[in-house]
């Protein structure tokens, strides 16, 4: 058997040039996992052949904002599979993440995450746990949309479309009826993010009628995450926006074993991004005790998207072996099932050791398996819909104000306001961080330099020329507006949030 090199080796050609696939090592323990799984596919005699892509510090260096150097799009777009290592954000400084650039610019929309409990050989507080999550990868808060507006206040926008909701939520009732599972929970705060998260539970209760097979339930997030965090044998698989998929899959993967072990798969209409789920570990890198084993089951569920369902089961077979066997990194390592703590290197070898053997007290894995990810091709991933077309009419505005008076009394904001809405606008509303203030607002409420002043439409049309006069009215006043909102009707239905008093 041929060692795994302690220095980082160039990852290219393993057997047979069959599938062409991008890989990126990454920063901080992701060489050194990298290097440990390209030698476990290698000797398993994986059908691919690696393109080796520099993404993450260094690009960051070289000048890129997002990590990754011009010719890394063309060389990903061309492969269509991208095996990625953890990569560092640095902080602050105006970069982007790798990650979130790439599942973005990519289309990278559904983020596979399956999260099964391998007790005893992996201590998990829920032996039975076998929940796979699908988080929606691209909107969100995550559009990175942030703005300072005044001296207290900032903003980040969360922008949840029906296109983005119907692709990742059909994707996921797809997953679960082409992997025999038997429900699919939706988690959303619904109850308070009306418009955002109650776009993705609606489209969750359309979508889950095609599929009458399947049990579907939504719950709200917060007691979802208590239940999933108590009770998980309650879910099979979840759909969830972007920041609480983030959230969730971390929490579910500790509760699994560890967040060492856990694998995601970043799905896109035409390409795949396969990553661990854990980030680049800078506490332990360069050290040789990473657990490879979150990137290595990323990599046998490339190998099943790219069909060599039989290498990677082999492969599974031998993973599974290795723990059984107590050889254990150090995360994994306790008193009842480990038998030998074992570096990154000594791990790769003791898999690539057993290939061909199969596990005597896990369950062995087939070809049929479908407890990891059995992704739809792309062929045969569906289209979304197109959006109906809604009656859109303007009904009013949202003024935002930078107004820092003494006092900061709404009692002293509004007469001014009312002035300026003239005889075409009434102020219906005044808010301070979404608290109602005027009229009848609490003496208790803490009040910002940041007022919502909401005017609705009286008399005449409510255009854009109607609008701009209204804020020209307000400049003339002495105010200073920093944003707007216009606010609309869908087919006679309100387009936005409603404000108590109006
Ligand atoms: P982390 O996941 O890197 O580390 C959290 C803890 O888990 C650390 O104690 C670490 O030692 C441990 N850990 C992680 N992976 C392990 C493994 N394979 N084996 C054993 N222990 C492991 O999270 P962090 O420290 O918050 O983030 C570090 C950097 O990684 C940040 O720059 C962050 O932005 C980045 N990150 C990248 C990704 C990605 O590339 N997909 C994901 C998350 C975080």
């Amino acid at each position: 058997m041929s060692a795994v090199s302690s220095t980082p080796y160039s990852p290219f050609p393993v057997k047979t040039h069959k599938h062409r696939v991008c890989v990126a090592r990454g920063d901080g323990i992701g060489p050194e996992i990298t290097d440990a799984v390209l030698y476990i596919l290698r000797e398993a005699g994986a059908p691919v052949e690696f393109e080796a892509l520099d993404l993450g510090e260094r690009a960051y260096r070289a000048g890129h904002a997002a990590g990754i150097p011009d010719a890394a799009w063309g060389a990903i777009t061309t492969c269509g599979v991208l095996l990625k290592g953890p990569i560092t954000t640095p902080q602050g400084g105006g970069y982007k993440s790798v990650n979130v650039t790439l599942r973005k610019a990519l289309g990278l929309y559904a983020n596979v995450r399956p999260c099964m409990a391998l007790h005893p050989y992996v201590p998990s507080q829920h032996p039975g746990m076998d929940v796979v999550i699908v988080r929606e990868n691209e909107e969100d808060t995550y559009g990175g949309i942030e703005h300072r507006q005044t001296s207290e206040v900032v903003q980040c926008l969360k922008l949840i479309s029906r296109p983005g909701c119907e692709r990742v939520i059909r994707y996921a009732f797809e997953y679960a009826r082409r992997n025999g599972r038997r429900k699919v929970s939706c988690l959303t705060k619904d109850n308070i993010m009306k418009l955002t998260d109650g776009l993705f539970h609606t489209v969750f209760e359309e979508i889950a009628r095609e599929y009458p097979e399947l049990e579907a339930e939504h719950r709200i997030i917060d007691i979802g995450a208590a239940r999933l965090a108590t009770r998980p044998r309650e879910f099979d698989v979840i759909v969830t926006l972007n920041l609480y998929g983030d959230i969730l899959s971390d929490i579910a993967a500790e509760l699994a074993g560890s967040i060492g072990m856990a694998a995601s798969a970043n799905v896109g209409q035409t390409l795949a991004m396969f990553e661990a789920v854990h980030g680049s570990a800078p506490d332990i890198a360069g050290k040789n005790v990473a657990n490879p084993s979150g990137l290595l089951l990323a990599a046998l569920m490339m190998l099943e998207h790219l069909g060599e369902r039989t290498t990677a089961a082999s492969i599974h077979n031998a993973w599974l072996c290795t723990l059984e066997q107590g050889l254990h990194t150090a995360d994994l390592m306790n008193e009842a099932t480990s038998k030998r703590c074992v570096g990154t290197r000594e791990f790769a070898h003791a898999v690539a050791a057993r290939l061909g053997q199969k596990p005597k007290v896990l369950r062995p894995r087939t070809v049929d398996d479908a407890d990891i990810a059995r992704l739809p091709t792309c062929a045969t991933r569906p289209s979304i819909a197109p959006t109906a077309h809604a009656e859109k009419r303007c009904v009013g505005i949202d003024v935002f104000l930078d107004w820092d008076e003494p006092g900061r009394d709404s009692a002293q904001l509004a007469p001014p306001l009312q002035t300026a809405a003239g005889t075409a606008f009434r102020l219906a509303l005044i808010t301070n961080r979404g608290v109602r203030v005027w009229p009848e607002g609490h003496v208790q409420t803490l009040c910002t330099d940041h007022w919502r002043c909401r005017f609705l439409v009286q008399e005449g049309r409510c255009d854009g020329g109607a609008l701009l006069a209204l804020q020209q009215r307000l400049l003339a006043a002495g105010f200073a507006p920093i944003k707007t909102e216009n606010l609309y009707t869908f087919d006679g239905e309100r387009g936005y949030s409603a404000g108590q008093g109006e």
